[in-house]
């Protein structure tokens, strides 16, 4: 029985994640440092998992509020007015699972068959297919490691046409690490105005910023809150992936369309994450920050190491990832990526799993320890020798 013909023509046209077809090798092979899944190392902090087993113990096992329990949305309220300057009342924030979810629901409240969501090119793997997902045209705006991959009102413009309505955004970015300015999104903001377009952003990585550099949130500036879906989450700068809790922060109107997709689809996020959420924004800090510092001694030795080897890596100021550039090794980036983790068995993301401007760079996480940094580098370096000798002898 032919059952690709039942399948829904959009979800059959787009293709895998290329980061799991990548990821299905890396599991079949033995002793390989993973620098591809861009996950923290660390446990979720103590009295947090203490807080969802309390939560557990006292019978906390229903239902919730379809919004979410309204003692998170006030933590919510207190820590996004403190973080990014921004109010929203308990009644303009909603619980999901995973900022994945609050993206999700984000555009199938907004997206009308055919509106052009705009979004920044390389970007986290599921902007494209999700905005597919939800009937939308995916618009690809180039960022450039010559503009340390920040998102330009120059090349947003390009791409701004009579039936743009979404600017989508991810800064720190997965998976560049490329952070914005504040005068860059003041502009950025004054084309959203002046097009009368919705910005979705997703602050996911916003704690985990280095060198004292500033995260400015678009939703703070004048005139921005009214137009913007704010999204954030506990995955990665509390280490809670497999909790699967975010949220979206948006004017009560947005949050009611976004709210009646939940309630059909999810009813509500799981109420033992949502109880250990609530410990992780009134107490959570200090595990952010020694985390967050930890991070930035990592992401030093990463980008010397690269460069060291030639392979050029622009320092990020965000997130928890490098995006070297291999195209000196004469390599395309899949055959860099097979080869190193066949040859050397260290596994990094080829650059194009975010988009074809990816193509000439890997992705490496160094959500991972210091020990197994200084050991992937070296065989990496091992393998560039390598891969140089071979050329040279060709
Ligand atoms: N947004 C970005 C930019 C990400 O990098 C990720 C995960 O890697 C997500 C969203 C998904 O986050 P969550 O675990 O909260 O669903």
């Amino acid at each position: 029985m032919d059952l690709q013909k039942h399948i829904a023509h959009h979800v059959r046209d787009i293709p895998r994640s290329g980061i799991r077809d990548f990821f299905e090798i890396v599991q079949s092979m033995k002793n390989v440092i993973s620098l591809g899944i861009g996950e923290p190392d660390f446990d979720t902090p103590w009295h947090i998992r203490e807080a969802a087993i309390y939560s557990l113990e006292r019978g906390r096992t229903g239902y919730t509020s379809n919004l979410g329990l309204p003692e998170l949305r006030e933590a919510i309220s207190v820590y996004v007015a403190k973080n990014f300057g921004v109010e929203y009342s308990t009644g303009e924030i909603i619980v999901t699972v995973g900022v994945s979810e609050a993206l999700d629901l984000a555009l199938r409240a907004l997206i009308n068959p055919g509106d052009e969501v705009l979004y920044h090119e390389p970007c986290y793997v599921s902007y494209a297919p999700s905005i597919t997902l939800s009937h939308g045209a995916p618009v690809a705006v180039p960022t450039f490691a010559a503009d340390n991959f920040r998102l330009t009102a120059r090349e947003l413009e390009k791409k701004i046409t009579p039936a743009s309505k979404i600017l989508m955004m991810n800064f720190p970015c997965n998976p560049t690490g490329g952070t914005q300015t504040r005068a860059e999104l003041e502009k950025i903001a004054a084309l959203a105005i002046e097009h009368d377009l919705i910005v979705l952003t997703d602050e996911i990585y916003s704690e985990l910023t280095y060198d004292g550099a500033e995260h400015v949130s678009i939703a703070s500036l004048p005139g921005m809150r009214d137009r913007t879906i704010f999204l954030h989450g506990f995955s990665k700068a509390f280490a809670m992936t497999g909790w699967r809790i975010g949220y979206a922060c948006a004017p009560a109107a947005l949050t009611e369309a976004m709210m009646k997709i939940h309630q059909y689809g999810i009813l509500c996020a799981s109420i033992t994450a949502q109880d250990g959420a609530i410990e992780a924004l009134e107490n959570g800090a200090r595990d952010v920050e020694a985390m967050r510092r930890e991070y930035e001694h990592r992401r030093n030795f990463i980008v010397s190491s690269f460069n060291e080897l030639g392979l050029e890596c622009f320092k990020p100021h965000g997130s928890f990832y490098v995006f070297p550039k291999i195209a000196s090794t004469g390599l395309s980036s899949r055959d860099f990526s097979l080869r190193l983790l066949r040859e050397k068995q260290v596994a990094v993301v080829p650059g194009p799993a975010f988009g074809p401007g990816g193509e000439g760079h890997v992705r490496a996480c160094y959500a991972t320890s210091l020990d197994q940094l200084k050991t992937a580098m070296k065989r990496i370096g091992e393998f560039v020798a390598e891969c140089r000798a071979a050329s040279k002898a060709a």
